[in-house]
């Protein structure tokens, strides 16, 4: 098989382009979204996350399957309605993403609830609005969950998340699918546990599902995980227990400098080899790889600090609104929006937090003044959704464009707002 590299460009985030020597996303002017919105900012292509659904859906067109929107990686309401808009389905960890889902006009039966920790509460809120699945990651929460169906005398549907122990060969923090961490059942167990499901009153069994890493590159983990499932699927045919849809999950590695992630397609192709001739329906949970190259932060320079050893460049966005470069030493790339009219030199961009992890990107080269604009790319995923209020800075705006339009999809955070919960000891 051939693995086609996407298309050279300079940029990693597709509709970004320089109009008059100014950066622009679709028809609009990065400095006119800092100048109307202030900075720092978000700022998202509603073309970009259009092309990238698309392109899943393209390579699963002719089989029966669901592409469930990971939430967690971008939970905007702005972003959510595109997606579901364009026909998703939602891949939720918490009652409060369900509650997003459903408020940016998202169908509760195309939602799938992941995650090791759901709650009594949780479990209640998702049987009431009815979702598709319950992806049960243990014994005692397929137990819980029937106990609570039964309580509502209603049939929860489920499938075990099955871990199957292959090596996605990505970072440590975001390999999920071996042995020795928390999430999904020992592939070993998995057998014994449908059938304990099967007898369970109150459960519906319907699926499967298995999630290896994320920013994964190769397509080769996948495939070994899906051969694994598939094999699985068909033992537990012969003991009776027979299944609608298989949740291969998400995962799918993005550029973020020099990667050179498979097209979707590609990426799909020796997983559907796979499932060839089978009737299951194919659910997937991307994440990343629909929102985190449609979207970028833009920051402004406040300060240049020039040091003995290294040149720093103060910037208005910090560790708090993108995290990953302090969280996992993560590279995004950083752009100068108008051409440049300084000397360039090798910087640190950091922000004003008080942390010496502070920093969004280490020696590079720009050219730039205070008080001069630069886009951080690659930060639609795991961006906003990761940001915090550490030091009482209030959360970054978020703004769609879709050509000419910019629209703001999430106000600045007010100070107020932040302490607006609290309250002094009497
Ligand atoms: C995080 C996560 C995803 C999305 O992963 P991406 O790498 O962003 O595609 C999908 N499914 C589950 C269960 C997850 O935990």
């Amino acid at each position: 098989m051939s693995i086609s590299t996407p298309p050279p460009s300079p940029l990693p985030t597709p509709t970004l382009h320089a109009r008059d020597g100014i950066l622009a996303l679709e028809g609009c002017s990065l400095a006119q979204i800092a100048e109307k919105f202030g900075t720092p900012t978000y700022v998202y292509s509603k073309a970009a996350l259009t092309a990238a659904f698309e392109a899943w859906q393209q390579a699963l067109a002719g089989h029966r399957s669901l592409i469930c929107y990971a939430v967690k990686a971008n939970s905007n309401l702005g972003i959510l309605s595109v997606f579901a808009r364009l026909g998703a389905g939602f891949d939720i960890v918490s009652g409060g993403e369900l509650a997003r889902v459903l408020a940016a006009g998202g169908q509760a039966s195309k939602v799938v609830f992941s995650g090791v920790g759901k709650t009594r509460d949780e479990m209640r809120q998702a049987l009431k609005a009815g979702i598709r699945c319950f992806n049960v990651e243990s014994a005692t929460e397929l137990e819980r969950l029937d106990a609570i169906a039964g309580e509502m005398d209603v049939l929860a549907p489920v499938a075990l998340r099955v871990n199957p122990d292959v090596d996605p060969k990505t970072h440590p923090y975001i390999s999920t699918g071996l042995k020795g961490n928390k999430f999904g059942v020992a592939f070993a167990d998995a057998q014994t546990l449908y059938r304990r499901a099967a007898a369970l009153p109150n459960l519906r069994i319907c699926g499967v599902a298995c999630h290896i890493g994320s920013q994964l590159l190769d397509p080769a983990p996948m495939a070994e995980a899906a051969q694994k499932v598939a094999d699985l699927v068909d033992r537990l045919a012969s003991d009776g227990i027979t299944l609608d849809h298989i949740d291969l999950g998400g995962g799918l590695g993005i550029r973020y400098r020099d990667e050179a992630p498979p097209v979707v397609a590609d990426y799909l192709a020796p997983l559907l080899k796979v499932f060839e001739g089978r009737s299951e329906e194919l659910c997937f949970e991307p994440g990343r790889s629909l929102v985190g190259n449609a979207g970028l932060l833009l920051t402004r320079v406040e300060y240049l600090k020039p040091g003995e050893t290294k040149n720093f460049a103060i910037v208005d966005a910090a560790m708090n609104d993108l995290a990953r470069p302090a969280l996992y030493d993560a590279w995004h790339e950083v752009v100068e929006v108008a051409a440049p009219c300084a000397d360039s030199q090798i910087y640190d961009i950091v922000g004003p937090i008080c942390e010496s992890g502070d920093f969004l990107a280490r020696e590079r080269r720009l050219a730039v003044a205070e008080g001069d604009l630069l886009a951080i790319l690659s930060a639609g995923a795991y961006g906003m959704t990761m940001s915090s209020n550490y030091n009482t800075r209030p959360r970054a705006a978020e703004v769609i464009v879709d050509g000419e339009q910019a629209h703001l999809v999430r106000a600045r955070e007010t100070v107020a707002a932040l302490f607006a919960d609290e309250k002094p000891l009497a």
